[in-house]
């Protein structure tokens, strides 16, 4: 039973795409301030790293801050 444990475990620290994308506008508008979203928004940050989908999105995010 080591399998399903370990995905329990996973869901427990990890977040989702859904989260991570409502979270996003925030985590966007730390590094467009010069925050530290890494340590603020740790789990998000995670995400980011092995997501390719949503770094394309906060990309797109931080490029709409910078135009404004
Ligand atoms: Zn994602």
């Amino acid at each position: 039973m080591a399998l399903p444990r370990m995905l329990a475990d996973t869901a427990e620290t990890e977040i989702g795409c859904d989260e991570v994308y409502e979270l996003l506008d925030r985590y966007a508008e730390m590094v467009d301030r010069g925050e530290d979203p890494a340590s603020l928004l740790p789990l998000v940050h995670q995400h980011l790293e092995r997501c390719r989908d949503c770094r394309e999105e906060l990309e797109a995010l931080l490029r709409i801050l910078k135009d404004r």
